[in-house]
């Protein structure tokens, strides 16, 4: 089922996210099958629950044209991070036109829960480093827009927002 992506400055994006608990539910297993489903038709490399309105730790990483399938991270966190960082557009589906340079670690070490409840760490330094960490940033409330220093493409938009006092 798809669901409705939420845009900023829908509250929920900006509010606090609760642990999921293992066995996971009917109700979670439903809205992780169901944020596949979104963010594949919505064309999208990564989605957190705020964004479809569910104040939980839930993340989608949808890297396919990378060769690698939909799957989701529970209560995932960065345990550490590398020295260098790049810097590389971002934008996202709760803020549609908004595109900008955000300056990240390349490399992070993340710790979540599968699907089973197993505890799972990772260390990554490519795509799945870059999503994860945009993605984990909306769980704890964090938007693109308090990282981008300078704005690129949807200038038009970032101004529309600028006026109205959003950004
Ligand atoms: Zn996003």
């Amino acid at each position: 089922m798809l669901l409705q992506i939420k845009t900023f400055p829908d509250l929920i994006l900006r509010q606090p996210t609760e642990t999921v608990s293992f066995p996971l539910s009917k109700d979670i297993l439903k809205l992780t099958q169901d944020m596949i489903d979104t963010v594949r038709k919505a064309d999208g490399i990564g989605l957190a629950a705020p964004q479809v309105g569910r104040a939980v730790k839930l993340i989608v990483i949808n890297l396919e044209k990378n060769d690698l399938p939909p799957f989701p991270l529970y209560n995932p966190r960065i345990v550490s991070k590398g020295i260098k960082k790049t810097e590389i557009e971002e934008g996202c589906l709760s803020l549609p036109g908004v595109y900008g340079v955000v300056k990240r670690p390349k490399k992070v070490t993340i710790m979540a829960q599968n699907t089973e409840g197993k505890k799972v760490s990772f260390t990554d330094d490519g795509w799945v480093s870059r999503v994860a960490q945009h993605e984990i940033d909306h769980i704890n409330g964090v938007l693109i827009i308090d990282l981008i220093k300078k704005y690129t493409q949807g200038e038009e938009t970032v101004q529309g927002w600028k006026d109205q006092k959003l950004l």
